[in-house]
């Protein structure tokens, strides 16, 4: 096995996560809804300003509430850019939904919002939009599309916590947005996510889909006298010690993100002349959009040239990873009828995305080495 000197990622960890953690086993309830469960509900509602925020044990978890509220079934359709993980549809296909899959825009890498029009039918039920590397979709034009068409709109915002368009926080636009704390994201417990719900006719229902389809919510605050089983649901809490890890993170979110700003920031100047020189494409960010600083990717000339530095960089003991393969290319995807050709946007940047290392502890020097490690690579025909 190859060891690296300088992984593609290392989770966050600031230390103070172990003295959360310690306080809440004190607090012997380390089950779901206890403490810091209730922290970090309350500051994603009150930093966002949605309606409620629930902690999930992950983002697909979430984005399978979504699915269930929505109430998705069979024979319904959901419309999702190709260019995304696998849980952004899988959740909605299983509850019976058809994907239709979506291109993306060359430039922002998101679904792009001019092919709606010709995918939208009378059996579209939703459309999930990914925030790739957290840089906001068109929301103007799609919520527009939407609501003349009554769709319902998921933010699946991985990628795009504290992300902005004109503005305003994505996961605040759609009728629900689904988060993910796993270890490669900004802020992680490990496994974890969140549903943000920004309708809040789906609030109460959501309480009971979580809590395994029962009104224990309403039983713990006293509304009914006992509790039973009264809609579908599964058990999507995660543990109140691992929301305790989160909430470590929460309190330094600005720190958090002023550092992957400043890495963010490090790459986009260290690799511009060498991106121009050798027609590679660096992300784009419009100006009305804030981003969450998740990724730094570049998209290689050709499938070659990526090969090519991805070897080049192991060499100098680097690992550099390409992202997802088009939905519509995936073996699941052919069985809903996906082809090639039918996404050409998403299936050419599947060949030349490249994803670099970028973690919280990145530290100067091994960026420094990242970027002229690069910068020395030029030979790729
Ligand atoms: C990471 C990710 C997910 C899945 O998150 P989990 O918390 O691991 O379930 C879903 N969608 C996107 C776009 C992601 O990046």
């Amino acid at each position: 096995m190859t060891s690296y000197r300088i992984p593609f990622n290392r989770p966050t960890f600031l230390g103070t996560e172990t003295d959360c953690i310690a306080d809440s086993l004190a607090t012997s309830h380390i089950s779901g809804d206890g403490k810091y469960s209730k922290k970090c509900h309350e500051f994603l509602e009150l930093t966002l300003g949605v309606s409620r925020a629930i902690l999930t044990t992950s983002c697909t978890h979430a984005l399978e509430m979504a699915a269930l509220l929505l109430d998705i079934q069979p024979g319904d359709e959901v419309i999702v850019p190709s260019f995304t993980f696998v849980s952004s549809i899988n959740a909605f296909a299983l509850r019976g939904a058809k994907p239709i899959f979506a291109d993306i825009r060359p430039d922002t890498l998101n679904l792009d919002e001019r092919k709606l029009p010709s995918l939208i039918s009378d059996r579209t039920r939703a459309i999930v939009l990914v925030h790739y590397a957290g840089v906001a979709c068109e929301m103007d034009a799609i919520m527009a599309l939407a609501s003349q068409h009554g769709i319902a709109v998921v933010e699946d915002s991985a990628h795009a916590l504290f992300s902005r368009y004109k503005g305003r926080y994505l996961g605040t636009f759609g009728q629900l947005a689904t988060q993910s704390f796993h270890e490669t994201k900004n802020f992680t417990c490990g496994e974890g996510g969140a549903l943000l719900i920004n309708d809040d006719s789906l609030i109460e229902r959501a309480e009971i889909i979580r809590e395994k389809g029962t009104n224990r919510g309403r039983f713990f605050r006293g509304q009914v006298d006992k509790y039973t089983w009264v809609d579908l649901g599964s058990s999507y809490l995660p543990s109140d010690m691992l929301a305790a890890y989160l909430w470590a993170q929460f309190q330094r979110a600005d720190d958090i993100q002023a550092r992957r700003r400043e890495i963010w920031e490090r790459y986009d100047e260290g690799l511009a002349d060498w991106a121009s020189a050798n027609d590679v494409q660096l992300p784009t960010v419009p100006d009305y959009c804030e981003q969450s600083y998740h990724m730094y990717y570049l998209v290689l000339p050709s499938f070659k040239a990526r090969t090519a530095l991805i070897q080049h960089l192991k060499d100098r003991g680097i690992l550099s990873v390409f992202h997802y393969l088009p939905l519509n290319l995936s073996d699941m995807g052919r069985r809903y009828g996906g082809k090639a050709g039918d996404c050409p946007v998403a299936e050419t940047v599947a060949d030349q995305l490249l994803r670099l290392p970028f973690f919280y502890a990145l530290t100067p020097a091994e960026l420094d080495d990242v970027i002229s490690s690069i910068v020395a690579f030029e030979t790729w025909d």
